[in-house]
């Protein structure tokens, strides 16, 4: 059966509908074809479906029109015959089922009959309601007329007469409800769904949306095939895990080693009072479980993992041989490292993996008032962006030691993690949405007059850097290329990891100048200023010679 369905976008289109003008537009429709033949049949039968989901509360709407021509003058008779001896039920049957159509003559030598196959249960008598089309159009002179039910034992026939006033039917069909009224059916689903599925359906709406209305090809699974790996779950962590969770990343593992403190609530947005208690339960796995409690559908873990950094004392070699080994794994095993520890050497060996595994890096750091989110260049590229140490010559080291408990903590404006995690997730979304993803070439705002070039995405310019200063409301990009000696990402780093892998790596995390021996820094640190292989304006680090270094409790 051939119809019409209309969807409409807001429940008010779906409620202002004019169902008179539909119907006076099916009744031409209907009579014109009406006049042609019998064969026409199929076209006698159709319906106009108006319709609006609430994707959202899981509410639908409809009303279905199927149009019968009617003589509110005719004269109609209807009387029950006896089936001849000599009719083949079963050939008709066949004979139905072969050519599709709702009625069809049947003439024989012996009789000549219209053969209506009806739809629905027999009751009484009354025919199924497309017979009101097919009487119109076929029964103006008495017709005997097969029911051909859906058993053979139902199947009756009658003999069929309506003699009409007028050639000029009216037209009616509009479904009742359930409560018997010409008005919408309204299906309520969703409590019938399963929560979670329901949670899953409204957070992938949020998503969609975008796509529907704005950006049409976004591409949806980027997000949700992600595997990112978080280092560090405290004020940045928990803030990037409910940004990823809301462009919908469905494989989010944090790694931490600490404990939730009383201090880390009113700031660490997925942590609570209760978390804090006892000695405080572990971090990684507690906002791995109260993003769950987001996101039940999600794919959150915690691995509560010790960091290894260089120019830390290492007590145990064994065990920090261990949590090397695991770190090594994590990274191998997701697509998106981001790096959000608390101190400089922390990032290094996962800024260090990341750079050989070709991972898409993202560094987030903040200072007081100030932050910067940078992601680190992808191997493979002509002019390969430099990483959170590209712009440093100095080997990572122990910048806690000799430091009282008030300077070891940052102290930051509360509003800067947010500002600093949104802007480091908005800046993979787009990464995530360009074709080359972290390959493609950095990319400055272009004046608001100039038009996007190719090397954006389809989200706008991805930076290299962005820098973000609250204490002036601005923020700034910038683009530093990576260099050649670089501790962590240079090529003579990557080869020594490729050739001696966990050997290299607790070597230089003993020894934090074995990186610098082997890339080449050291040599530079002999004079830095004459080998000037930086631009101080890029520096991340010079934040640090205001005090206003870019580390995070
Ligand atoms: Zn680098």
């Amino acid at each position: 059966m051939n119809g019409t369905l209309r969807l409409y976008n807001t429940l008010e289109d779906f409620k202002d509908v004019d169902k008179a003008q539909i119907m006076a537009n099916v009744k031409t429709q209907v009579t014109a074809n009406a006049q042609i033949t019998t064969d026409s049949a199929q076209s006698l039968l159709g319906f106009v479906m108006i319709a609006f989901a609430d994707l959202k509360k899981h509410k639908y709407y409809y009303h279905i029109l199927y149009p019968a021509l009617f003589d509110p003058h005719a004269v109609a008779t209807c009387i029950r015959e006896t089936i001849p001896g000599n009719v083949d039920l079963k050939q008709i049957r066949r004979t139905a089922m072969e050519n599709r159509r709702p009625w069809f003559r049947m003439t024989t030598e012996e009789y000549s009959m219209l053969v209506f196959v009806d739809p629905g249960p027999l009751l009484e008598g009354v025919l199924g309601w497309p017979a009101r089309n097919m009487i119109w159009t076929e029964c103006r002179d008495k017709t005997k007329v097969l029911c051909l039910a859906q058993t053979l034992n139902d199947t009756k026939m009658f003999s069929i007469q309506q003699k009409c006033a007028s050639d000029s039917p009216q037209v009616t069909g509009w479904e009742k409800n359930e409560t018997g009224a010409v008005a919408p059916t309204i299906v309520d689903l969703a409590p019938l769904m399963d929560p979670r599925r329901l949670a899953q359906e409204a957070a992938d709406l949020n998503i969609r949306l975008i796509k529907w209305r704005l950006l049409p090809d976004l591409d949806i699974d980027r997000f949700k095939t992600a595997k990112v790996l978080l280092f560090g779950a405290g004020t940045l962590g928990c803030n990037v895990t409910r940004l990823l969770l809301g462009w919908g990343v469905q494989n989010i593992t944090l790694v931490d080693n600490g404990r939730v403190s009383f201090s880390n609530p009113p700031r660490q947005s997925l942590f609570r009072f209760e978390d804090c208690v006892n000695g405080g339960r572990p971090k990684a796995e507690t906002a791995a479980l109260r993003a769950l409690e987001i996101d039940p559908n999600a794919k959150v873990v915690g691995i509560s993992t010790h960091i290894p950094m260089p120019g830390h004392v290492i007590t145990d070699k064994a065990t920090t041989r261990k949590d090397v080994e695991k770190i090594m794994k994590l990274v191998d095993e997701h697509d998106i490292l981001f790096l959000l520890t608390d101190s400089r050497e922390s990032r290094w060996l996962p800024a260090v993996l990341g750079s050989a595994a070709n991972k898409t890096v993202i560094t987030i750091a903040l200072g007081f008032d100030s932050y910067v989110a940078m992601r680190h260049g992808s191997g493979g590229t002509k002019e390969r962006l430099g990483c959170y140490f590209c712009h440093d010559i100095n080997a990572p080291g122990d910048s806690m030691k000799n430091r009282t408990l008030d300077q070891q903590c940052t102290v930051t404006r509360p509003g800067i993690s947010y500002l600093a995690a949104a802007t480091g997730v908005e800046l993979l979304a787009a990464i995530l949405q360009h074709p080359l993803g972290n390959a493609a070439p950095a990319t400055m705002t272009p004046n608001a007059t100039d038009a996007l070039s190719a090397d954006t995405s389809l989200l706008g310019v991805i930076p290299h850097q962005v820098r973000g200063y609250l204490s002036h409301f601005q923020n700034m990009q910038l683009i530093g290329e990576a260099f050649q000696y670089c501790t962590a990402c240079s090529s003579s780093i990557q080869q020594a990891i490729h050739t001696d892998g966990c050997d290299f790596l607790m070597k230089a995390l003993e020894d934090p100048s074995t990186a610098a021996l082997i890339s080449g820094a050291s040599s530079l640190q002999i004079d830095p200023i004459e080998a000037d292989p930086i631009d101080n304006e890029n520096d991340i680090n010079n934040e640090s010679d205001n005090g206003n270094e870019f580390c995070l409790l």
